[in-house]
């Protein structure tokens, strides 16, 4: 995935997800929280000693440098509801786990006003605020994420379920007040895994107004092509409905996709073949994520 690809896909959104923490020997089923891999990564890619240590500064350094190549290149950071109208290519910054708070509410807002617009509450691992589908405990939601939760709401960032645990998914959704997503994700019924949805949370994602985005790598869908996909979106929409299913590339998400962004066509010619009307393809292609993107994001 890169600007001319996004642009040769006719790409009209994607979302930037930015890690903070990797722990070693990273694993689908247990990791422990108290590794990490960045640190040489960080360094031998000459980023600042603020960044070596320090998940926040990691977090705000990407953030800069993916606004800083907004000035020089057609891409657009969509910071406000009325830049989803922006003509051409546009970007939306993510975090992968609130752990790169480090424990800090005041932090949320310091993100905030670096461009970041959906949070995902876990990555590989449980942190302060969460329990992750990969982590050691899987708890739910904290006393510390139980008060971010409302302040994310309030400030316009999209709360993002992705690798949470089922626990903190349960406790998540009967708090919030605003549709969510669960931005790359499997479904059980055509691919069972930790991190893959149950019928049951489809339902109650659809019953929030939120939206899945189905995956295109092989934990995701089991079969990682196109045929494969579409199956899976296909089952999404049987059971959640065609108002809550949407795409979830995680492309250069340290996994392999049957396709870059210049193959996304194969996905909208594939899906109106299985005889989804052009209307319910648009949802599925950017329309239902554009419009829990609009519930949340600030005027
Ligand atoms: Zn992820």
């Amino acid at each position: 995935m890169d600007l001319p690809r996004l642009q040769d896909g006719g790409v009209d959104l994607q979302v930037f997800g930015v890690v903070t923490r990797v722990p070693h020997s990273r694993n689908y089923d247990a990791n422990r929280g108290d590794t990490d891999v960045l640190p040489t990564l960080f360094i031998a890619s000459w980023r600042s000693p603020a960044t070596w240590f320090s998940l926040k500064e990691r977090a705000l350094v990407q953030a800069n440098e993916l606004r800083s190549l907004t000035g020089t290149s057609p891409l657009s950071l969509v910071l406000r509801r009325e830049d989803l109208s922006i003509a051409g290519p546009k970007g939306l910054l993510a975090l992968e786990g609130m752990h790169a708070l480090e424990g800090r509410a005041e932090a949320l807002g310091e993100l905030y006003s670096a461009g970041f617009r959906m949070m995902g509450l876990t990555h590989h691992f449980d942190n302060e605020a969460a329990g992750s589908a990969h982590g050691d405990k899987k708890y739910g939601l904290t006393e510390f994420g139980r008060t971010l939760v409302p302040e994310m709401e309030a400030l316009g960032i999209t709360i993002d379920l992705a690798h949470a645990s089922p626990a903190a998914i349960r406790d998540t959704l009967a708090l919030v007040t605003k549709p969510v997503v669960v931005s790359h994700v499997g479904v059980q019924g055509t691919c069972p895994g930790p991190r893959n949805l149950s019928d049951e949370q489809l339902r109650d994602i659809a019953r929030n107004g939120g939206v899945i985005g189905i995956g295109y790598w092989k934990a995701a869908v089991c079969d990682p092509s196109v045929e494969g996909i579409v199956t899976a979106i296909l089952y999404a929409i049987s059971i959640a409905g065609v108002d809550h299913v949407g795409l979830g590339s995680d492309f250069d998400g340290n996994v392999a996709a049957p396709f870059d962004a210049t193959g996304l066509p194969m996905l909208t010619e594939s899906l109106l073949e299985a005889g989804l009307s052009m209307e319910d393809v648009s949802k599925i292609i950017g329309g239902n994520v554009k419009r829990v993107l609009a519930a949340n994001l600030p005027l």
